[in-house]
């Protein structure tokens, strides 16, 4: 027995036996999902990457020897269980794809013990994450995780096989290089050999994809890891993966039309969820004004509404004054939500405030006529303005922001809009909404230093028609930027990139980036696209965050096989950890106490 593992070969996963496989000999090998002993006769769900399957250990067919091994065994021990495919006993089991057999072992061997489990490998567990991650070896035992890092490895297969298609090839970045522009901290590397200096890890392979391309590989794909030491809201991991791609002489079309093709494959093969194409595209300047938002939710309607024109005259100062003062009133229309209650729509007002926003102003409508504490000021023009403009109906109810500073009402209003779809059950969650949000404005103003920073990076190309404003009115400046934007999330963006030189220090110029500073940093880019730079442009999926939607789970750790936690750190390696005098001394580094 103790020979078995070398004399047999595996011959089935345990999830692909089907009633066709009856009157077979099987081998399977695998885990002791659960084991029942009904007097003598054993049932185990054994189960591997392709499921679980039924086997029935009895001592008609087993000895005493092997009987006593089918007694040991216990939840995740790893067993082999040589035997015949038969139609199952008693009624198949519709949860199981494999249940309408069973396998009646004629030998069995135990392969390894296990340990108790610290939690239930089960398909819900209400294990705290933290325990998961520690073990995050057994976590992935789990068939949720198996599926979605399966989906993953197809999805990245899709991409590789769309691309080398379309006569891409796929290049190796540097994982230790020099600092890339992406706007978050860099992770740094001490170098040993060259004391006090620094590698540091790719935020994105940007700066290096453009190189490939003044060296003449017009299309470029890479499915890579990036690094950023952000302080990490919810849904962000210090290294994940893109999808990264870069092509010479091509229009944003040309770039977003590939783009579609890779979708439109890995939805319909994974998922048989059919995307039309051409994607729709919309304008940063249209989505902020019908979402608000430049990630914006298109699987519902419930667009904004934008009566600040009509307020002007309002007697009602809380509208009158940004109307008048360039300021905005917007909001939307809840269909049916004249239903709401004082406390709902409370609770509302709460949330648009922590989006900075003063307030909330509400109207129902019933009976064909207004209510609520605004409607005394409902004059000729707001009424107009509700009734044709924002399409409101009886029994529906206006959620109205105004504010002086027209980007934290429109912000608020878009939130609140998909906050009140998800809250109403307006999105189904098996659906996919996509576009591209295009023409973004080249710069966004630091709040708190006042400077410009790049919105995209500053390599980004502006509108050839708005060059001539980079020094007069840099911040109406638009770039040849798309983002797509799957569900409300940003899943990709890019940029046709500068690749004339003067553009480009004009560009840093606005940036306050000074020559000196822009030589030391990209002066080998500056240098390249001085060498007979194609124009070119490109984008970068974010991968993780794409297979998560794709598979239906909140958080790209989901996708991610040794995720990190919040506070960037591995719970099941203890990275990072303290490293010896003797490591530190070698690279030059001295401790500080
Ligand atoms: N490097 C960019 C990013 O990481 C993507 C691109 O512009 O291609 O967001």
């Amino acid at each position: 027995m103790a020979q078995f593992i070398e004399e047999l070969k595996k011959s089935h996963g345990a999830g692909e036996l089907r009633l066709s496989h009856k009157g077979e000999q099987v081998v399977l090998m695998g885990w002791v999902d659960t084991v029942r002993d009904l007097g003598g006769t054993l049932f185990i769900d054994l189960r591997d990457r392709s499921g679980i399957c039924q086997v029935v250990l009895g001592s008609e067919q087993l000895n005493d020897l092997q009987l006593e091994v089918a007694r040991s065994l216990r939840q995740e021990y790893v067993v082999a269980i040589m035997g015949d495919v038969i139609a199952r006993g008693g009624k198949p089991n519709t949860n199981l794809k494999t249940g309408e057999i069973e396998v009646l072992a004629k030998d069995v061997a135990l392969l390894n013990r296990s340990q108790p489990m610290p939690f239930q490998i089960a398909d819900n567990v209400d294990t705290g994450e933290e325990v998961r991650l520690k073990y995050r070896f057994l976590d992935l035992r789990r068939a949720p995780l198996q599926k979605a890092l399966l989906m993953r490895s197809k999805a990245a297969l899709i991409a590789r096989e769309h691309f080398a298609s379309e006569n891409f090839i796929e290049v190796e970045t540097p994982i230790l290089t020099k600092s890339t522009p992406e706007g978050a901290r860099d992770y740094l590397v001490p170098s040993r050999i060259n004391k006090g200096k620094f590698f540091a890890l790719p935020q994105s392979p940007q700066l290096f994809k453009q190189l490939l391309q003044v060296a003449g590989f017009e299309r470029y794909f890479q499915i890579c890891k990036c690094f950023r030491d952000e302080d990490l809201r919810a849904d962000r991991q210090p290294e994940f993966t893109q999808i990264d791609l870069e092509m010479s002489f091509v229009t944003p079309d040309d770039i977003m039309a590939v783009c579609d093709g890779m979708l439109q494959k890995m939805f319909k093969h994974i998922l048989n969820v059919d995307i039309e194409t051409p994607i729709p595209r919309i304008t940063y300047d249209e989505a902020m004004a019908r979402y608000g938002v430049d990630n914006p939710d298109v699987r519902f309607g419930m667009e904004l509404f934008d009566i600040t024109e009509d307020t002007r005259d309002s007697a009602f100062k809380v509208f009158s004054g940004p109307a008048t003062g360039g300021g905005l009133v917007t909001g939307i229309v809840v269909a049916g939500g004249a239903s709401f209650s004082r406390k709902d729509v409370d609770a509302l007002t709460e949330f648009v405030k922590t989006y900075g926003a003063k307030g909330l102003a509400w109207l129902k409508r019933n009976d064909g006529a207004f209510s609520g504490p605004v409607s005394k000021f409902v004059d000729v023009a707001l009424e107009k303005a509700l009734l044709e403009k924002a399409a409101m109906k009886d029994g529906d109810i206006a959620l109205i922001v105004a504010d002086m500073d027209a980007s934290v009402a429109r912000t608020a209003a878009g939130r609140l809009r998909t906050h009140v779809a998800k809250s109403q059950g307006m999105v189904n969650p098996g659906q996919f909404g996509f576009t591209w949000v295009t023409d973004f404005p080249m710069f966004e103003k630091d709040e708190e230093t006042g400077k410009l920073a790049a919105m995209h990076h500053p390599f980004t190309s502006p509108r050839p028609e708005d060059v001539s404003m980079l020094s007069t009115d840099p911040l109406k400046v638009k770039t040849r930027a798309y983002d797509i934007v799957l569900n409300g999330q940003e899943i990709g963006g890019g940029s046709i990139r500068i690749h004339n030189q003067d553009v480009q220090a004009e560009v840093f110029k606005a940036l306050g980036i000074g020559d000196e500073e822009a030589r030391n940093k990209f002066g080998f880019l500056l240098d390249a696209l001085s060498f007979g730079a194609p124009p070119h442009g490109g984008l970068a999926f974010g991968f993780d965050r794409l297979v998560s939607i794709m598979s239906g789970l909140d958080s790209i750790r989901d996708v991610i096989a040794f995720p990190k936690t919040t506070r960037a750190g591995c719970l099941m390696t203890d990275a990072p950890s303290e490293v010896d005098d003797k490591q530190l001394t070698e690279l030059g580094i001295k401790r500080l106490d």
